[in-house]
């Protein structure tokens, strides 16, 4: 029987989706099942339907992860003869955990959108609406030169120096120390009464603001001195910004036909609906996975030729017209298929020492076919 836990598994999903990008009121992370139960095997899934739960029993998987909320709005019962009801039933007979990683996903890096304007061939990419600001402080200590790469690696292992795709940012400059050990003191260096001046380093990192105190507290531990000098403070020109949506550039101009085809085609969708200005080239473009319309004023804004959504009602495509953007419905599901078999492949890479697999299912319970390369690419 495995030892690795459903709340171990879970643990490392917000990692890769950390829960507190979700938007408001989106019910993610366990919605079936006991957190302390084994799992030997997890399925990912767009949904989590009654054939995709058959699935995960079929490969004796205990854990599904859906991008979609299984239980999004509060149920007042749970019934056979209800949709939502009749998997909750299911999976809890089968002894099925469900979980989601929904708005979390979509926001986080290397998320939803990001593959969806990866598979665009978008580069330059940014956030199309910023929806989460965290605040970020600097530590700076001062260390024996012995000892900057100790200290520098227990200050990375808490989160310090992590700057978009990097991790162990750091910026170190030579000086000199001087202080002088009192009655009772137990210096690392120096003597008892005595003024003393020793080579230093001033190693500075950055540190994600809700994570100050560990950082300290591990740097500490790792530093030799009895006393440790450090500074912290506040860094009010710089904050990592997260949001829901993407936009950036195509690498050369496409007519607005030549475009919509690469969009059919790179997501193998057929049926995308397209509207608005055809004889303007689009470069700038905006995409969110699902349904996004609500962003097209944010899209406008960022100077979006055109912008892909899904989900797209009536009078949004006659809004998108007035206002002069090229808007494409490309499909709920060809949108958001693509970021959570990432999902499926990041968390099969977070879990690989614990020997757990990750299969991602289609929504009839299958397993894929090959995913596009483009999608790994990220
Ligand atoms: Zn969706």
């Amino acid at each position: 029987m495995s030892t690795v836990t459903i709340a171990t598994i879970l643990n490392k999903l917000d990692t890769i989706a950390p829960p507190h990008l979700a938007l408001e009121n989106d019910p993610v992370g366990l919605l079936v099942g006991d957190p302390a139960a084994p799992v030997a095997q997890v399925v990912v899934a767009l949904d989590a339907t009654r054939a995709v739960a058959e699935g995960a029993a079929a490969r004796g998987a205990s854990l599904v992860i859906a991008h979609h909320p299984l239980i999004y709005h509060p149920l007042k019962s749970v019934r056979e003869d209800d949709p939502i009801g009749a998997v909750v039933l299911a999976c809890a007979r089968a002894q099925i955990a469900v979980a989601a990683a929904h708005t979390n996903w979509d926001v986080a890096q290397g998320g939803i959108n990001d593959v969806l304007a990866s598979l665009l061939g978008l580069i330059e990419t940014r956030v199309l609406r910023v929806t989460h600001r965290e605040p970020l402080m600097k530590v700076a200590v001062f260390v024996p030169p012995d000892h900057r790469e100790r200290v520098l690696e227990a200050m990375a292992a808490e989160g310090a120096g992590a700057v978009g795709q990097y991790d162990r940012c750091a910026f170190t400059t030579p000086g000199m120390g001087t202080f002088r050990p009192l009655p009772g003191a137990q210096p690392y260096v120096g003597t008892i009464g005595q003024p003393e001046a020793v080579n230093e380093e001033r190693l500075e990192m950055i540190v994600p603001e809700p994570k100050w105190r560990v950082v300290v507290a591990a740097m500490k531990q790792a530093h030799p001195y009895e006393e440790v000098a450090y500074d912290v403070y506040p860094l009010v020109n710089t904050a990592k910004e997260e949001g829901i949506g993407r936009i950036g550039s195509l690498p050369h101009a496409l007519s607005a036909e030549a475009f919509h085809q690469q969009v059919k085609e790179t997501l193998g969708f057929p049926e995308v609906r397209m509207i608005g200005p055809r004889n303007r080239d689009v470069r700038t473009v905006a995409v969110c996975g699902g349904a996004g319309a609500f962003l097209m004023t944010d899209a406008l804004a960022a100077g979006a030729d055109a912008f892909v959504t899904a989900d797209v009602r009536h009078h949004e495509f006659v809004e998108a017209e007035a206002r002069g953007l090229l808007l494409l419905d490309a499909g709920h599901a060809a949108t958001e298929t693509p970021g959570t078999q990432e999902l499926a492949r990041r968390l099969a890479w977070a879990l690989a020492a614990d020997t757990v697999p990750v299969t991602f299912l289609t929504p009839d319970g299958q397993e894929a076919a090959a995913a596009p390369d483009e999608a790994t690419s990220q």
